[in-house]
């Protein structure tokens, strides 16, 4: 039985990712909004160890230069 709560599930629990890389900023590039921020976990359906890691990944790829930190 699926919780209440979840309206759908986790793309990274589904797909079986267990390492987020920051160097896939395509990938990381879809969870940020038009105000290059970073979507909330009700948006983006992740679960919380998901958004976590997610989080950690767009801000290093911020650092690295591969994502904006303002919008373009
Ligand atoms: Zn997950």
């Amino acid at each position: 039985m699926i919780e209440a709560t979840s309206q759908k599930q986790c793309f990274f629990c589904t797909s079986n990712v267990k390492h987020i890389d920051y160097k896939n900023a395509d990938a990381l590039r879809h969870y940020l909004n038009p105000q290059a921020k970073i979507i909330p976990r009700k948006k983006s359906g992740c679960c919380a160890k998901h958004q976590r890691k997610l989080t950690e990944a767009i801000r290093r790829a911020r650092i690295m230069g591969l994502l904006p930190f303002v919008p373009e």
